[in-house]
């Protein structure tokens, strides 16, 4: 009995120890087929990761390419720099070249691009900072870059990494450049048709429309700043006579000296014009009735002695002025001017009246 008792117990703990062993064999295989999995995941990721990144690396390259960009890497601590498809590019490399360490220091040195220098110069500033630089590049012709560049800082505010955007600006440039030159040329013309529109073809003085505008402007000053102006007119004597006796083109010659010599009168900043067949306009910013008075009378002499064409003695002229009061506009003005001009003409010409 105690035999069997022995025999029975000794078959237990062989069938427990059986079942604990094929529990060990069950879970260490379990144990197996989980890391197996879990590899088998991991590399999946991996793949996937690697597939992803160099899409996004496609993607970008594509991008640059499109925008021509480049993008530039630079590791102050290191000193090394990345530089993307983009910038190799740029720089005239090919796609299929190899790009080996020492390259990018040869390139830049090549083009005179002190990249590194002036990130360094600017390592302080904290938001995106630009410049830019020309390069020869694959083209024999030199090629704008303007860059923009950010330092990158670690935890204790020191630069960590310079990411730059490269951009090949040559074309805008040019066109930039050419759309100014169009412009100037606008500009130009629009002046030259405006000086057409204002200026007396015979005499190159301003014409009636120019005086007319220019007398508003003085006044509309003169109003703000309680300035002073006087307003000369002047018209040659006999005219008509000339033109009888020496003919027309003479005549001519005789308008273009008397505006020569009224010009030679005026100081700077006054406005000579010719408002008539041989009638003038002398506009006198700053003037009071005195130096009005002195002025008119030398610009008179002048004319009388010195008007002089071939053939054709001295003419002489009739002159009127008025000084701007209050409430005078430039209609008023140069009315009160003509009635002095008429006085002057009536009274015995070659003389000066001054408006009452
Ligand atoms: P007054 O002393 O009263 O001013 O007499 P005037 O003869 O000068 O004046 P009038 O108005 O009788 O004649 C002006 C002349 O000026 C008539 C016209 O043929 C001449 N004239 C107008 N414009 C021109 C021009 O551009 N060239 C020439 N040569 N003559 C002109
Ligand atoms: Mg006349
Ligand atoms: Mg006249």
């Amino acid at each position: 009995m105690e035999y069997l008792a022995a025999s029975n117990s000794g078959s237990a703990a062989l069938f427990a120890a059986a079942i604990a062993l094929g529990l060990i064999a069950t879970v260490a295989c379990v144990s197996v087929l989980r890391a197996r999995r879990e590899t088998q995941i991991i590399a999946r990721i991996a793949r996937e990761r690697a597939r992803r990144m160099s899409d996004l690396l496609r993607t970008i390259g594509m991008a640059e390419k499109m925008a021509g960009l480049g993008i530039w890497q630079y590791d102050p601590s290191t000193g090394a720099q990345q530089w993307s498809l983009g910038m190799r590019r740029m720089f005239g490399v090919q796609h299929d070249e190899p790009f080996v360490e020492g390259d990018a220091e040869t390139l830049l040195y090549a083009n005179d691009v002190d990249l590194i220098g002036n990130v360094t110069k600017r390592a302080s500033v904290q938001g995106p900072f630009a410049m830019s630089f020309e390069i020869n590049g694959a083209s024999s012709d030199p090629r704008t870059v303007s860059v923009e560049a950010c330092n990158l800082r670690g935890d204790s505010g020191e630069v960590s990494r310079v990411v730059a955007v490269l951009r090949d600006v040559t074309d805008e440039k040019e066109r930039e450049r050419e759309l100014e030159f169009s412009r100037q040329i606008a500009v130009q013309e629009a002046r030259r048709a405006r000086d057409l529109a204002d200026t007396d073809p015979l005499t190159g003085l301003a014409n009636r429309r120019r005086v007319m505008a220019e007398l508003d402007r003085l006044i509309m000053n003169a109003r703000h700043s309680e300035g002073s102006l006087v307003l000369v007119l002047f018209d040659i004597d006999h005219f008509k006579l000339v033109n009888d006796t020496h003919g027309h083109p003479q005549g001519d010659k005789v308008i273009k000296n008397v505006a020569r010599i009224a010009l030679q009168q005026a100081r700077e900043g006054d406005l000579v014009g010719r408002v008539g067949g041989e009638e003038f306009v002398w506009i006198v910013p700053g003037a009071n009735q005195e130096f009005a008075r002195k002025m008119t009378e030398r610009l008179r002499d002048a004319i009388a002695r010195g008007s002089s064409v071939g053939e054709v003695p001295s003419v002489t002229i009739s002159i009127g002025y008025a000084d701007w009061q209050a409430g005078d506009t430039s209609l008023t003005l140069f009315a009160r001017a003509d009635t002095a001009l008429y006085d002057a003409k009536k009274t015995g010409r070659n003389k000066v009246c001054m408006a009452a």
